[in-house]
């Protein structure tokens, strides 16, 4: 019998499929997406798909049917050639979480590649390549060829997005931004997987964040989106696990730009500074589960272990020196980090009256550490390096009146008003302790991501 052509499709007939509740198969989806790419599918046809896909939602074979096209409508990365095992760390974002400064560096020290494709800092939360852009020289934007020559010498490279990777991604992040369409689990499980996959690594650990400062806001959704990029990761075969983790105040005493990079140098150097416990704590764990879906560590714990010796014995400051070099950073502005730090302007809030820090308004924080400079409202928007927030106190902490609460970096005097009152009102402080939020409150390997999406009602 001969084969029929298979029947056209038109994305008028998709769009009112998924408006009316119905689940697209993947080549549906694949259509869309190539669209989406090509530019052929009309924008306001795409944003009508998307506010369909945002109301309706996908099922977990039409997520993974998404991300799986998203994947494949660009180039990809095949680390392999460097003869090691190629692992990433996600995180949803964040304020002051610069973990990536850390768990990089662990990773690669124990053997591993780490070919990681980061993102910049856009509202509330920061981004890593605007953070490493603040040592001078340093470029984030290589060539496919650049990216494989830092991998190969330093075990880990951290880089841009390219036009040529993921361009499908481009197209339909930049119009759910535009169309208020972001925030749902399946388009953001899509859209952070698909850039992560097409980094061709072997393993992922994914940080999803809860708590003031999240990106997804309801517990369940957050839940629902780790274990639907956990699911879809391990049906792509990479070997993924997400950790669940606080975000109710943020990660570390500083958050910014440089600022950040000090404060990571610090803990590579071995040192302990007050504050940063948490953040030091959440990078082993994270690095301990990347050096096991590895294989270069038995359990988590294990990996845990390797990485604190590489952190202890300067093996991993090493590698983060040498990558920075290699993709051009100017090494020598660590030497004298507290000189390099030149904001225009400095200003110490204090505690209005003594208790304990009761809360931290997180998302509030991160707009504050937007409004001083440090972050854009909007991409393309530039950042200041030196602008940001030093915390000199974390929630449960004793403080008494008008003792310093936190320190604000901006690029210029006028703009310190505003994230002043912000923080006045984000910092919370009651006359009893708060009760202790664990750091990390749920981890999803592939079985227990599995059961959950079986079980979940969306
Ligand atoms: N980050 C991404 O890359 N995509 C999303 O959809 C949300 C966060």
């Amino acid at each position: 019998m001969k084969n029929l052509a298979p029947i056209p499709l038109h994305i008028v007939d998709l769009i009112r499929k998924k408006r009316d509740g119905g689940a697209l198969d993947a080549r549906e989806i694949g259509f869309i997406v190539a669209g989406a790419a090509s530019g052929s599918i009309p924008l306001e046809q795409l944003s009508a798909w998307l506010m369909a896909t945002w109301l309706r939602g996908l099922s977990v074979e039409e997520t993974r049917a998404l991300t799986l096209a998203m994947r494949d409508s660009g180039e990809r990365y095949s680390p392999h050639r460097l003869g090691k095992v190629a692992v990433d760390k996600h995180s949803t974002g964040g304020v002051g979480d610069k973990t990536t400064f850390l768990v990089t560096p662990l990773a690669a020290a124990c053997g591993l590649a780490v070919p990681m494709i980061s993102g910049r800092a856009l509202g509330h939360t920061g981004g890593t390549l605007d953070k490493l852009e603040s040592i001078p020289d340093f470029r984030t934007a290589l060539s496919l060829d650049e990216f494989e020559t830092v991998l190969e010498r330093c075990g880990a490279a951290i880089v841009a997005q390219t036009q040529s990777l993921v361009p499908a991604d481009r197209v339909l992040y930049a119009l759910r931004d535009r169309t208020a369409t972001v925030e749902s689990p399946e388009l953001i499980c899509a859209s952070i997987l698909s850039k992560k996959l097409a980094e061709g690594i072997d393993a992922l650990v994914l940080d999803v964040k809860t708590g003031s400062g999240a990106f997804l806001r309801k517990r369940e959704d957050a839940e629902y989106l780790a274990a639907l990029m956990v699911a879809t990761a391990e049906a792509a075969g990479t070997r993924t696990v997400a950790l669940m983790t606080d975000m109710g105040q943020p990660l570390g005493r500083m958050a910014g730009n440089w600022i950040e990079l000090v404060e990571a140098v610090e803990l590579l150097r071995g040192q302990r500074p007050a504050g940063s416990g948490h953040l030091r704590e959440l990078s082993l764990l994270l690095a301990g589960w990347m050096i096991h879906l590895g294989g270069k560590a038995a359990t988590p714990d294990a990996g845990r272990r390797l990485a604190e010796t590489a952190l202890v014995d300067g093996s991993a400051l090493r590698a983060f020196l040498a990558m920075v070099a290699a993709q051009g950073g100017d090494v020598s502005v660590f030497d004298d980090m507290t000189a390099f730090h030149m904001p225009g302007a400095t200003e110490v809030v204090e505690a209005r009256q003594s208790g304990f820090v009761a809360e931290m308004d997180t998302t509030a924080l991160g707009w504050a550490v937007q409004r001083l400079g440090a972050g854009r409202e909007k991409t393309g928007e530039p950042v200041d390096p030196h602008a940001g927030i030093e915390f000199h106190a974390h929630i449960g902490a004793r403080v008494e009146k008008g003792q310093p609460l936190a320190t604000l970096y901006a690029t210029k005097a006028e703009m310190l008003e505003e994230p002043e009152e912000l923080i006045e009102k984000a910092i919370v402080i009651a006359d009893t302790p708060p009760e202790e939020v664990p750091l990390v409150s749920r981890i999803f390997t592939r079985a227990t991501a599995e059961t959950y999406l079986k079980n979940a009602v969306r």
